[in-house]
């Protein structure tokens, strides 16, 4: 009885509810990956030219179609998948479909969030190499990208993945810049070909101390020789002041939300006939 007890103090029955659940969505995604991969989609976001409004690239955005439970965001998923070492798994399922997907849309460039567990894993360089072959995606299309977090860990063997990547000419980006610990001062050190200003940064624009910020961030980037994209681009102002302040690539609900392989092709055609957003882009210029 009084072992109960004292288990209890540590593991109450709501923790241990909470334990439960997680277990059941490692399951089920663990079936996703290995059985049932329909289950799993690639969305895309388009990333547009600040200056001309054309479609220069697309983010694949993992979406996951639970039986029970509808769509998942990968915001509820993927720390667990980290956790329970199914990443690497889907890693190679979002990689792998992202360069099959490319291959209609020879125009732009593809990127793909990779996880701090992928890039510690040993292999992880041959498996891109193995892909783009396979593919015939040439490399210089593809971007991998990483969060401050993952950079800053582990940083030998990270450095060193990010030089063989190089190597190979797949471009490296900085995701959700500005969120991890790293200063500005740090970005020199990352060797990325471009950093993504986190959309916190962008939302805060509209106040004195987030527009400098913002303008901080692009200007060091600059001297660095990087490319800088701005995400969760929402409103026309913001649109206005990051195109003026020289961002390169702009993305966010204003421009598209993620859509299917389908409706990208329909917006890439759009595009290419000079349509869509571009438009927008003369008249508030
Ligand atoms: P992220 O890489 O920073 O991706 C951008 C997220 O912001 C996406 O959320 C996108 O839908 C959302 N977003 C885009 N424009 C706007 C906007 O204007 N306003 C707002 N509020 N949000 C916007 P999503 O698809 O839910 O993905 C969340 C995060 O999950 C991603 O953040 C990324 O870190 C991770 N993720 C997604 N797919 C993968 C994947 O295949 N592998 C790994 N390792 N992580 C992934
Ligand atoms: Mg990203
Ligand atoms: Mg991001
Ligand atoms: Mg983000």
């Amino acid at each position: 009885k009084a072992e109960g007890r004292g288990r209890y103090l540590f593991f109450t029955p709501a923790m241990d509810a909470d334990i439960r659940a997680r277990e059941e969505l490692v399951q089920a995604l663990r079936h996703a990956v290995y059985e049932d991969p329909a289950q799993l989609h690639v969305h895309y976001q388009p990333m547009y030219c600040a200056r001309t409004g054309a479609i220069l690239a697309v983010e694949a955005l993992l979406r996951w179609e639970h039986p029970e439970r509808g769509f998942i965001g990968p915001g509820t998923f993927i720390p667990q998948a980290e956790e329970s070492g199914l990443i690497e798994a889907l890693g190679n399922f979002v990689l792998r479909r992202a360069l099959e997907d490319a291959r209609a849309w020879p125009e732009v460039r593809v990127s793909v969030n990779i996880s701090p567990s992928q890039m510690r894993c040993t292999d992880f360089v041959a498996r891109v190499r193995d892909l783009l072959e396979e593919t015939g995606v040439a490399p210089q299309r593809l971007e991998l990208e990483m969060t401050e977090t993952a950079l800053m860990a582990s940083s030998r063997d990270v450095r060193r993945t990010i030089a063989a990547l190089r190597e190979l000419e797949v471009a490296c980006a900085l995701d959700d810049f500005g969120t991890g610990y790293s200063s500005l001062s740090h970005i020199r050190d990352m060797a990325v070909d471009r950093i993504k200003v986190d959309k916190s940064f962008v939302a805060a624009i509209s106040t004195p101390q987030g527009a400098g910020l913002v303008e901080a961030i692009v200007s060091v980037a600059r001297v660095h020789g990087m490319a800088v994209t701005a995400e969760g681009v929402e409103t026309p102002m913001q649109l206005a002041f990051l195109r003026d302040l020289g961002c390169h690539e702009l993305q966010g609900f204003l421009l598209s939300h993620p859509v299917c392989a389908t409706r990208l092709s329909a917006l890439l055609a759009e595009s290419r006939a000079g349509q869509g957003p571009a438009l927008q882009w003369a008249g508030s210029g």
